[in-house]
């Protein structure tokens, strides 16, 4: 549709411009600053930034019921700067001019509604956010987006001339870090760090396959962050993580999709979401927050994170019920199927501490945590993919909480549930051919049942010649095999 055929009100917001004051505000000190260098950490008390818009107020002046036509009416605009996460470019990173995004087709990924048998197992209706639906297959993309976009504009102003782009990963980073940076090659190089035999081979093949530089570290995934982290203090890179906040920006629209989605009706939803490093939880409540201050929203949804057994520090945090109380230990991570979670030092954790404060403040409700066993991760994943849906490890993480959280009491009845599905169930199908096979190592202390087990099956009929390599059948012979096949095919589907 093109610009004057939308309602008068609206035609003048329809494109933005570059508005807003952007700062790096630490969490810690409070100290502010300049969103024009690339920054990662305080450098007067070292604590993590998140990125505030000082003039956000401006945006108070459109009333709410006009931001949810402009978001609504926005998708109907053929205009690729606008298609992805910078639909919602006000509350993104207003900053960036149209002309520096960086649009690969992230965003905007289907919700699918819950398999019915799968709802009443679970005792109420029920959704999935497939992000695995991203260009590479994973959250992290909705995150590259912005960093990438506000790199290139850097790149583009001249502030920078060439960008030395590195993650630290549990693999879904370097893979959307290596796209996107590729989509600027010749401007940005990437290198990405991974812990040695820790990332599935399809998450290898990614960053592999971007031409990014690629470097195994032995350890696990908090080694990898520790050596990133001093990368960033000490040379001339620019840091991918989730720890770098324009991540958060774009990460931010998952939350602003499912409100979109739900009509801007989100009071009786609860979000799940597993937490590894935490920058996806925290996006989700900044997320909602931004949301409920602009009117577009008028309820916060609960917000309920997940963890394995054997990676849960965040859970671990939460179960001291008094807050001056609570104190946060990080903890030595064991094998996990969750594995883009598998995080025991989560960086984020202090975003999360003072966004599930400002929760509380705003809805009488905190963050909640819950915790379920690596069994439960695998078969509920096993369990979603049998009723129709596309979900990976941390997606089946998702529905095993969602599972405990019901049967501990912490939905209201009627409550509605979305699941995160956080990357492409391919990207992880070695744990479902390790369940399958049953050839766990014992440290993921998960047993097999057979009823959820599967193998193909050859059929090889007796008495006729069968097509071999380099050996086709053909007349006679063919027509004898495909019968004996066929006839052995029914026998083995109990046809008659
Ligand atoms: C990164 C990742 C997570 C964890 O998200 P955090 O922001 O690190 O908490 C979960 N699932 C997948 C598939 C991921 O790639
Ligand atoms: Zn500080």
């Amino acid at each position: 549709m093109q610009v004057q055929e939308f309602p008068d009100n609206l035609k003048p917001l329809l494109l933005p411009r570059p508005r807003g004051h952007l700062v790096y505000r630490c969490l810690n000190c409070r100290t502010e600053l300049p969103i024009d260098d690339l920054a990662y950490t305080c450098p007067d008390c070292g604590g993590v930034l998140l990125i505030e818009d000082l003039a956000f107020d401006r945006l108070k002046e459109i009333p709410g019921p006009v931001w949810r036509r402009l978001f609504d009416h926005r998708r109907m605009l053929n205009l690729a700067a606008l298609r992805g996460i910078f639909l919602f470019h006000e509350l993104v990173a207003p900053i960036i001019p149209l002309e520096d995004v960086v649009y690969l087709g992230e965003g905007h990924t289907p919700l699918v509604a819950a398999n019915e048998t799968l709802s009443q197992r679970l005792g109420r209706p029920f959704f999935f956010k497939n992000d695995g639906q991203n260009p590479s297959a994973s959250f992290k993309d909705r995150g590259m987006a912005s960093a990438l976009s506000y790199l290139n504009h850097l790149l583009n102003q001249g502030r920078l001339d060439q960008v030395l782009a590195v993650c630290a990963s549990t693999g879904d980073t370097s893979a959307a870090a290596a796209l996107y940076s590729a989509y600027l090659s010749g401007r940005v190089k990437s290198a990405v760090l991974l812990p040695q035999g820790k990332v599935t081979p399809q998450q290898l093949s990614q960053p592999l396959g971007a031409g990014a530089m690629v470097l195994e570290i032995p350890g696990v995934f908090d080694d990898c962050m520790k050596v990133v982290e001093r990368l960033a203090r000490d040379w001339p890179v620019a840091l991918l993580n989730s720890k770098n906040a324009w991540r958060i920006l774009g990460q931010e629209t998952y939350a602003f999709e499912i409100a979109q989605a739900f009509d801007w009706r989100v009071e009786d939803l609860a979000v799940f979401l597993p937490i590894g490093n935490a920058g996806n939880i925290t996006a989700v409540m900044a997320g909602f927050i931004k949301l409920l201050e602009l009117g577009l929203i008028e309820v916060l949804p609960r917000i309920i994170g997940v963890q394995s057994e054997h990676a849960d520090p965040v859970f671990r945090y939460y179960l001291e019920a008094e807050s001056e109380s609570r104190v946060f230990r990080p903890i030595q991570v064991r094998p996990s199927v969750a594995q883009a979670a598998m995080i025991g030092n989560p960086v984020s954790m202090p975003r999360v501490i003072a966004l599930s404060e400002r929760l509380k403040e705003l809805s009488g409700r905190e963050l909640k945590v819950v915790r379920v066993s690596e069994q439960e991760i695998i078969e509920s994943m096993l369990l979603a993919n049998r009723h129709g849906h596309v979900v990976c490890t941390q997606g089946g993480e998702c529905l095993a909480g969602l599972d405990v959280a019901v049967k501990a009491g912490l939905l209201e009845p009627g409550e509605r549930a979305v699941l995160d599905s956080t990357a492409h169930m391919l990207k992880f199908v070695d744990f479902q051919t390790m369940y399958f096979n049953d050839s766990f190592p014992p440290d993921f202390e998960i047993k097999v049942k057979p009823e959820l087990q599967n193998a193909p099956d050859l059929v090889r009929p007796a008495g006729v010649d069968c097509p071999g390599p380099g050996r086709p059948l053909n007349g006679e012979p063919l027509e004898r095999f495909v019968d004996a096949a066929a006839r052995e095919v029914a026998a083995r589907l109990g046809l008659e």
